[in-house]
């Protein structure tokens, strides 16, 4: 159960939590958005938007200013404009290639996403990485001339499953990094300076409902140097279960009897984080401080923009006059808002060439791994589905043995069978002699897998 939203006058009345918001309130300046806030005095306290959701990367600067004093305001630090002006020279027709590993981390079978989840994402990633979402039509004209492209194509490399016991809790002092070590019960990760590490696990927080986080890279000239992951083995980003993909079986609570709209763009989100991005409003304002246009995203060619969006898609949104040349409204399209998922669509040109020069520099090793064959996933066909008496399983010729799997929805092994290589299959599963219900099939070999939902009547 994730509590969704803040009740002040219990928290506020509780004085251990109390001496921590006292702590933080130190930070309060700056960096950090909300829109629904909560009061313990004269103290404020920014990390939920009125939608529930958490800042992350507030949190994030919060907690590293615990960790290291002066940080934040090391980091408010103006970017330094002609880093990026230079970087939009690189070029920028080269298609980078990353490798990622996903580490499923989970308690119940419903947090075990399956491999068709993951590769939804990964779809997601590499249309929003090279402008080939369907919904880009959707940017409103007068952005069209900034949309950007960075140009660059993640491949899965691996998926790994590890159930644990642990719980993955977020709190005002600290990040559940812990699903980034086995030896806490997640999953240690893969050489962090060759792949994008990305952990799907069940976050939990008591204050507010967190999509994922992800640390931004060290040595930019807008970050202080040693600022980034505490430690190299902590790179990465960490991911909701609820949040991946856009064929995410699990309907993501937004707390208040309705469901958030998930499209796989909380991963766009974070990598953008991974690869240096900032918030695009800058991560000033907040319900109680107003629209902060005094706070920039240091990236040139966004608009202005004083507060996040709040998980709205309002193009009438305007929350700043840009100081130079024609007032824009808010970049509600960009994925480094906080709109809805539904509208989120673009990269600036400026916003792709500072992630193509991080990913060039700050994160060449990625660059640097050796290039992996893409692996799709496999497909095959369910008829008919639903299914009373039997089902038959069309299954195309696979290049080594397959296994197929059918479970029940608390992952109970139903039915198995082994696929030869290099032959068309029909299988066919006794459905006449299961419950009436749904059941996953999963058809998987020693490096692909799919997964598909059959109907029982
Ligand atoms: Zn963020």
């Amino acid at each position: 159960m994730i509590f969704t939203r803040l009740y002040p006058l219990n928290l506020c009345s509780q004085e251990k939590f109390m001496e921590t918001i006292q702590f933080k309130s130190i930070f309060l300046v700056s960096l950090l958005s909300i829109s629904m806030s909560f009061v313990c005095g004269q103290e404020v306290h920014e990390y939920v938007n009125s939608a529930g959701i958490i800042n992350d990367h507030k949190l994030v600067m919060d907690i590293m200013e615990q960790r290291y004093p002066g940080y934040n305001e090391r980091v408010l630090g103006t970017f330094d404009r002609n880093n990026y002006v230079n970087m939009s020279k690189g070029a920028k027709s080269t298609l980078h290639q990353v490798n990622v590993v996903f580490h499923v981390v989970y308690q119940d079978p419903e947090e075990n996403i399956p491999d068709s989840v993951i590769y939804s994402q990964v779809d997601v990633l590499n249309e929003d990485y090279q402008r080939l979402n369907a919904d880009s039509v959707n940017l409103r004209s007068i952005f069209t001339p900034i949309a950007g492209k960075p140009n660059i194509h993640f491949n899965v490399a691996q998926i790994i499953r590890v159930p644990t016991t642990s719980t993955f809790s977020v709190s005002l002092t600290g990040l559940p990094d812990n699903v980034k070590e086995t030896a806490s019960g997640g999953s240690d990760a893969w050489d962090t300076e060759h792949y994008v590490n990305i952990w799907v696990c069940k976050l939990e927080s008591f204050f507010g409902i967190l999509f994922g986080y992800a640390y931004p890279p060290d040595g930019l000239s807008n970050w202080p140097a040693g600022s980034a992951a505490p430690s190299p083995e902590l790179e990465g980003v960490v991911l909701d279960y609820r949040s991946v993909g856009r064929n995410n079986p699990v309907p993501f609570d937004d707390g208040s009897g309705g469901t958030f709209y998930i499209n796989g763009r909380t991963a766009t989100h974070e990598v953008g984080h991974y690869f240096g991005m900032r918030h695009i409003w800058g991560d000033g304002g907040g319900i109680f401080g107003g629209d902060s246009c005094g706070e920039d995203d240091g990236i040139a060619d966004t608009p202005n923009q004083g507060a996040q969006s709040n998980n709205n898609c309002d193009p009438s949104l305007n929350t700043c006059i840009d100081s130079v040349g024609t007032d824009m409204p808010d970049l509600i399209e960009n994925h480094m808002d906080y709109s809805e998922e539904a509208c989120k669509n673009m990269w600036t040109q400026m916003q792709s060439a500072f992630m193509r020069n991080v990913l060039e520099n700050e994160r060449q090793g990625l660059l640097n791994a050796a290039a992996i064959e893409e692996k799709f996933p496999i497909d095959f066909s369910l008829f008919p589905n639903p299914a009373s008496e039997i089902c038959s399983i069309v299954i195309p010729t696979l290049d080594e043995v397959g296994e197929l799997v059918v479970v029940d929805l608390l992952g109970k092994l139903l039915f198995t069978k082994t696929i030869a290589p290099g032959l068309a299959n029909v299988a066919t599963i006794p459905t006449n002699k299961m419950n009436a219900g749904i059941y996953i099939v999963t058809l998987r070999t020693s490096s692909n897998a799919m997964s598909k939902k059959l109907t029982v009547y």
